[in-house]
């Protein structure tokens, strides 16, 4: 099976919430909300991939020495093995400003469960929530 290689970001803002942001019609898993992050280039760094993607999709700067390593996503999805460190922010530059115009919203660790996830981000939520309450 492909092993797909994924980066994701839990972004944390100064009242302990969690940025999530919604996968925008015309994409796989459309709708449902995710940490935001994405594919790693062959022969990049997770945290390289991860502060291109959080430039590209959020119009954010992140320093490499602020990215935390909590957990990993394993899920099998049927095309593909999803692998995924999610890595946690508290300081970044600049606003989060969507730029696939994506909705986002700030929700505590303990309320993420309401929130649609694909399979491989749900599992991320109780770590969150042991190191965020
Ligand atoms: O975001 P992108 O479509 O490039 O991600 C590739 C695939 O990885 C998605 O189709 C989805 O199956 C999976 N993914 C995920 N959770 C994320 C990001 C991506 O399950 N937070």
């Amino acid at each position: 099976m492909k092993l797909l290689l994924v980066v994701a970001c839990a972004l944390v803002d100064a009242d302990n919430r969690v940025l999530i942001a919604q996968r925008p019609e015309g994409k796989q898993l459309a709708g449902l909300w995710e940490f935001p992050g994405g594919k790693i280039d062959p022969g990049e760094r997770p945290e390289d991939a991860l502060i291109r993607e959080l430039a590209e999709e959020l119009g954010i700067t992140v320093k490499a020495p602020c990215l935390a390593p909590l957990t990993f996503a394993s899920h099998a999805y049927e095309e593909f093995h999803l692998l995924m460190p999610l890595y946690v922010c508290r300081k970044w530059e600049g606003f989060v400003t969507p730029a696939e115009g994506q909705a986002v919203k700030w929700a505590r660790a303990r309320d993420l469960r309401k929130y649609d996830m694909p399979p491989a981000d749900a599992p991320l939520i109780a770590p969150l929530i042991d190191l965020l309450g």
